[in-house]
């Protein structure tokens, strides 16, 4: 579709005005109604992180020389990651644009090292069935093969996983937590398989990483999954989820600076000779890196340890409220991720009728179930959630259209 641009100019306060009104039909996720794609501290960590991402919009984390403010930030942002994730003496990370990026660059990683340690075929991925689709974009992109392993009870099967790895295995996958169920699979036992066939061992902790220390430190005792456990060799986490941070930010932490060193990208020559980069991105936007930056440093660990209560407390009033309904809540959650089955109610018919009531929230297709992601602000709304879920049972059935389920609809 052709969209002329238009030949003359309009003042902000139009534009601003005309960006509102289109805002006006989006989810009302400041109001807690969404289970997905928003991560709501609250208020005044919006205003921080606004601010901060204002401040440095314009530079560019390409050019360390030239923004040493920037790389001082990122050192410190990724510092903080290794100290929460208790990582040994010599190890480092860097901060990634997301997710999907930190995994694409772990796996690449363990590829080049692979190939350096004289792996020659195509190389391939072991992950349990609840790993992320961005393992799977990682392997088509380098041409890798991804093994998919069914679960056992939800979790990493860590004996079927060792069954399928060969000497062309790159890497094992495990979550902490997996996104559809939001439980830590057992790393204790993907790290002793990963240690005895010397197996490169990565933690996709996109959506725990910076919930987790914070929920031990409250008191709670979660599954080994961090640096602790031997064979880890590389963990993603996320700081724009549960680190609250803007949206383009993610860390990507490995046990030895030697092993980061397979991330690098040493590109061309051309007219300009060499290009040194330490992602895929070239430019990286200056305001990700301090809005980042500064959210870990306004809440610090009394602010988080607060806000991930206020998650916990959310999960376990919807735990009890969905149980007290019928539901069977899937597997044991720990953090902020919580999915729940009906064996009488058609779950997709039960989410159609909260989408008609101003939720987005996700659902699993196996085992069909509905899922919620969990914010500090849902702690205020997770009454009003569960009366209109109550209500939507009730109705369940009514077949008001909506788009299927699932990511990125
Ligand atoms: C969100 C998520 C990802 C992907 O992160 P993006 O920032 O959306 O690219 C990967 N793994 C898990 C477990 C996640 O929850």
């Amino acid at each position: 579709m052709h969209v002329p641009l238009p030949s003359a100019g309009s003042p902000w306060p139009e534009l601003e005005s005309r960006m509102r009104s289109m805002a006006s039909g989006d989810v009302k996720w400041r109001d807690g109604r969404t289970g997905l794609y928003v991560f709501n501290a609250g208020e005044d960590v919006e205003r921080v992180k606004k601010a901060a991402y204002a401040l440095f919009s314009e530079e560019n984390g390409l050019g360390p020389a030239a923004f040493p403010s920037l790389a001082r930030m990122e050192r410190e942002v990724v510092g903080h990651a290794l100290t929460l994730l208790h990582a040994p003496e010599g190890a480092d990370g860097l901060m990634t644009s997301g997710g999907t990026d930190s995994i694409v660059m772990a796996v690449k990683a363990a590829r080049d090292f692979a190939r350096a340690g004289g792996m020659s075929g195509q190389g391939n991925l072991v992950t349990p069935l609840t790993a992320h689709p961005a393992f799977h974009k990682a392997a088509m992109m380098m041409d890798l093969e991804i093994r998919r392993v069914p679960t056992k009870n939800l979790l990493a099967d860590a004996e079927a996983m060792e069954a399928v790895c060969d000497a062309n295995t790159i890497m094992l996958v495990g979550s902490a937590p997996c996104f559809p169920f939001g439980l830590i699979d057992p790393f204790e036992e993907l790290s002793a398989v990963a240690l005895r066939k010397n197996l490169w061992l990565h933690v996709d902790a996109c959506v725990g990483g910076f919930l987790a220390p914070f929920v031990e430190m409250n008191g709670a005792v979660l599954p080994a999954w961090d640096f602790r456990v031997a064979g880890v060799r590389s963990i993603s986490s996320d700081l724009h989820k549960y680190g609250y941070c803007s949206k383009g930010a993610s860390t990507l932490l490995f046990r030895d600076a030697a092993m980061k060193q397979h991330m690098l990208f040493d590109a061309g020559p051309w007219p300009m000779g060499r290009m040194l980069t330490p992602t895929l991105a070239g430019t990286r936007p200056g305001g990700a890196i301090a809005a980042a930056w500064a959210v870990l440093n306004y809440l610090g660990i009394e602010g988080y340890r607060a806000k991930q209560a206020l998650v916990v407390q959310a999960r376990e009033a919807i735990e009890a409220g969905v149980r007290k309904l019928g539901f069977r809540v899937l597997g044991v959650p720990q953090l902020g991720i919580v999915s729940f089955t009906h064996d009488s109610f058609d779950c997709m018919a039960i989410l159609r009728g909260l989408y008609a009531r101003g939720w987005i929230t996700a659902a699993n297709v196996d085992p069909p179930s509905l899922h919620l992601m969990l914010s500090p602000k849902h702690a205020e709304v997770a009454d009003a959630y569960l009366a209109d879920l109550a209500a939507s049972m009730e109705d369940a059935g009514d077949a008001t259209p909506m788009p299927a389920p699932g990511y990125g609809r």
